[in-house]
């Protein structure tokens, strides 16, 4: 183990706090702040602070087990994988190898993320992969890609949130999801800029609004188009903008035009005077942002809703100019590099399609193997669930616990229960791993090293503190022994390195001249400059593999000494190389926020980010890195994407005319209520690994209804009192807690918990037609008190 403190992040969500860990005298670690790091500057929240109680043995697994008489008993790793392997096996045998399934997780590292994408489509040779990202923001990207050709949760850093002059924050409530990232907002109203929050419940980061709008769940959509309708009314158009840089405007116009305010109101329950006052807060000031989270995301309309949200930015001229555009907040630690790598049922790693040839042709050269042997796209998350015991019969799952956090819970439930096999890897012994014929306890975030990829863009290493127990192994050498096992004399072993650093330098090579190019990204830089954003293509000369590879010293994420990155080198000097204008192109310009050279430990006398003010070199506009000054010379990364062009085939970003509908399932006499559901600051996701915290687990340690005292007193409930919440789908009983922070035509919910409190019970999952988002965020409901028995 390491005697000084390691340079990390948090395990959690995609803020990814920079922390150090220090050595404990029992062996563990402890938390001490970072305050290096630009997004926190050394501020974490309960869930990061406590995050090294699950590194405890009490906490976690640290023995496989296997099925023997109904009964998880411990078992060797042996036994396990080639339990793993023959269910595996059989199954294909027997009807094909698609009817094996692979599930991955928003929480992975960029390097297991590539690998089980690559496990599955040619050791497996299945098409049968999604991962738990798609329920998190597929939404946001497929809209994002839409409109800029392109998807990249932020276009820009956090930084720059202080500096615009007007948020429209839609569906978040980051002081409960990720509270360090509370201070951009207050900047920016202290620097004098305002907040606007949509939200249908007045949450915490609501209160810190200068206007909170409370639509009714499920019309975030006619809400924007009834904001760029008065956009248009009221003479705001940026013309010159739109002639310019966007395409499709006439028919988004009259799309909007048809959402009278009055009639915006109608349905969404937002007043005309309160949307006039957000139309002017947003277009008064030079520069302005819209963000989305899962409220419009979640939706099976969750793609349109975000297009008339980036619809209002476009006409407004915001996106793609300094302290301005459209972005999404992605909520899982990985969940930008997770959809980046492979492991999404449509996608090969650098963000390439999988019916794309010439990205196939790409990949496959790296894999070694004939492109069209490559499955092509599977079925999306949700999907896959559904179909499993049908048409899938085994499943591989690594990193979710879809038991507590898919929709339509009790029955992805009994779909799990009817596979011939199910393989589990986790920290832990989820919901889903007490179902599970074989559970492979593997190693956590503070005991491996791995990068991931922050809702910001930026490219990040995560260092290996703490030596793992003498049970556990890392994901990267399960999928390299059930290679071995599945290979047989082929050596496919050989493709699925346990080395995290030799995955990564793979992983370069396969994402080279894509839309996240990491080609020019290594450990070292990573450790040197706290992160790279990509794009990040290889300067000629000095790609993965050519000369200024990696200086630094992987580790096998598996048991041993502390493998903590000692990377060698001053920081390179590339601050002056800025944002490429088209993915897979880069500009040489001036950007103080790349190539950013602070040290652990040194704090800066203030935010790099901050200080930056995104600006270009004229005169080298579209000039790519080819010339004797700058060959060989790294790129720096791309803070800001846009500036210059969209990627888009012909620069310009897209309107897309999109027209209120009505969500999936509307309240009737049945189910009058409306449910939507969302996240506490004590708990993360499915809380597999925060309820086993007993810090957070006392600061929230169950599921509760939250109701207006209008409805509370018309079904004649008191806090705390059981209410039972009732739909199609199923029932969950939770305590009522009684607030006027909620619309009184709407209950909440937070969906952390298993059992009878389980709100995912309850969910709808209709899907989105283009990104197959289920429709978390509102369904039709009764609630009812629950008579003492
Ligand atoms: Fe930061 Fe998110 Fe971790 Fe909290 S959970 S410390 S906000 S990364």
């Amino acid at each position: 183990m390491q005697n000084s403190v390691t340079p990390t992040h948090c395990p959690y969500c995609a803020l990814q706090c920079g922390m150090n860990l220090a050595p404990t005298p029992d062996g563990g670690v402890a938390v001490v702040e970072r305050p290096d790091f630009p997004v926190n500057r050394g501020a974490l929240c309960g869930k990061g602070r406590t995050a090294p109680a699950v590194l405890a043995p009490g906490a976690r697994l640290t023995s496989p087990l296997v099925r023997s008489a109904g009964t998880l008993v411990p078992a060797g790793w042996d036994e396990a994988l080639d339990r793993v392997a023959e269910g595996l096996r059989r199954t294909r045998a027997a009807h094909g190898p698609d009817a094996c399934g692979v599930f991955g997780g928003g929480g992975l590292t960029n390097e297991k993320a590539y690998g089980l994408g690559k496990f599955a489509r040619i050791v497996l040779g299945t098409s049968q992969i999604d991962y738990n990202g798609r329920f998190c923001m597929s939404s946001a990207a497929a809209a994002g890609t839409r409109a800029f050709g392109l998807d990249r949760g932020l276009p820009f850093p956090l930084a720059d949130i202080p500096r615009t002059g007007c948020v429209i924050l839609v569906g978040s409530n980051l002081a409960e999801t990720m509270p360090p990232a509370l201070r951009f907002f207050s900047e920016l109203r202290e620097n004098g800029g305002t907040l606007i929050v949509v939200d249908p419940r007045r949450t915490r980061t609501a209160e810190q609004a200068d206007l909170h709008l409370a639509p009714r769940p499920g019309t975030d959509l006619a809400l924007a188009l009834g904001l760029l309708h008065l956009v248009v009314a009221e003479g705001r158009v940026d013309e010159e903008y739109v002639r310019e840089r966007t395409a499709g405007w006439e028919d988004a116009r009259a799309a909007a035009m048809a959402h009278w305010p009055e009639y915006v109101e109608r349905i969404t329950g937002v007043s005309v005077p309160q949307l006039r006052e957000a139309v002017r807060l947003f277009c008064e000031p030079e520069h302005a942002m819209v963000l989305t989270a899962r409220g419009p995301e979640q939706q099976a309309k969750g793609t349109d809703t975000v297009g008339a949200w980036i619809n209002l930015c476009l006409a407004t001229g915001r996106a793609g100019r300094p302290l301005s555009g459209y972005g999404c907040l992605t909520g899982q630690g990985n969940g930008q590099g997770g959809r980046e790598h492979g492991q999404k049922a449509d996608q090969l790693p650098g963000y390439r399609k999988l019916d794309d040839p010439a990205a196939r042709r790409h990949v496959a050269e790296v894999w070694g193997v004939d492109p069209d042997s490559l499955p092509g796209p599977g079925r999306s998350a949700y999907e896959l669930l559904d179909a499993l015991g049908g048409d899938i019969r085994s499943l591989l799952l690594m990193g979710s616990n879809p038991v507590v956090s898919a929709p339509r819970a009790a029955h992805v439930e009994e779909r799990i229960r009817s596979l011939d096999f199910l393989a589990v890897c986790d920290v832990v012994l989820s919901e889903t791993a007490e179902l599970a014929d074989v559970v492979l306890p593997v190693t956590q975030w503070a005991e491996e090293t791995g990068t991931t990829t922050s809702l910001e863009g930026r490219v990040l290493l995560r260092r290996r503190a703490i030596t793992p127990p003498a049970g556990v192994r890392s994901d990267l050498e399960v999928l390299h022994g059930l290679a071995a096992r599945l290979g047989g004399e082929s050596g496919l072993e050989k493709g699925f390195p346990t080395d995290p650093e030799e995955v990564f330098e793979e992983l370069r090579r396969a994402s080279a001249g894509g839309p996240a190019d990491y080609s020019g990204i290594s450990y070292r830089r990573l450790a040197e400059e706290n992160g790279v954003f990509w794009p990040c293509p290889a300067a000629p000369g000095d790609g993965p593999g050519g000369r200024g590879d990696s200086g630094g010293r992987g580790d096998s994420g598996g048991r041993g000494d502390s493998g903590a990155w000692e990377g060698p080198g001053a920081p390179d000097d590339s601050a002056n190389v800025s944002p490429g204008a088209a993915p897979g192109g880069h500009e040489r310009a001036r950007d103080e926020d790349a190539g950013r050279t602070s040290q652990a430990g040194t704090p800066p006398a203030r935010d790099e980010d901050a200080d930056s003010t995104p600006s270009r070199d004229e005169d080298t506009r579209g000039t790519p890195v080819r010339d004797e000054d700058t060959r060989g010379t790294p790129h720096p990364g791309t803070p800001r994407l846009f500036l210059d062009r969209f990627a888009t085939p012909d620069g310009r970003a897209r309107f897309v005319p999109v027209s209120h509908r009505a969500s999936a399932e509307e309240p009737d006499g049945e189910y009058p209520v409306l449910l939507t559901t969302g996240r506490v600051v004590a708990q993360y996701q499915s809380g597999a690994q925060t309820r086993r915290v007993a810090e957070l687990n006392a600061a929230a340690p169950g599921p509760f209804v939250e109701l207006h005292p209008r409805l509370a007193a018309r079904l004649g409930v008191r806090d705390g009192d059981p209410l039972a919440v009732v739909s199609r789908r199923g029932r969950a009983v939770a305590p009522a807690r009684v607030t006027d922070a909620i619309r009184p035509d709407t209950v909440f919910m937070p969906f952390h918990w298993p059992g009878e409190g389980r709100a995912n019970t309850l969910t709808n999952p209709a899907l989105d037609p283009v990104s197959r988002m289920p429709e978390f965020k509102t369904c039709a409901v009764r609630v009812e008190a629950v008579k003492p028995s």
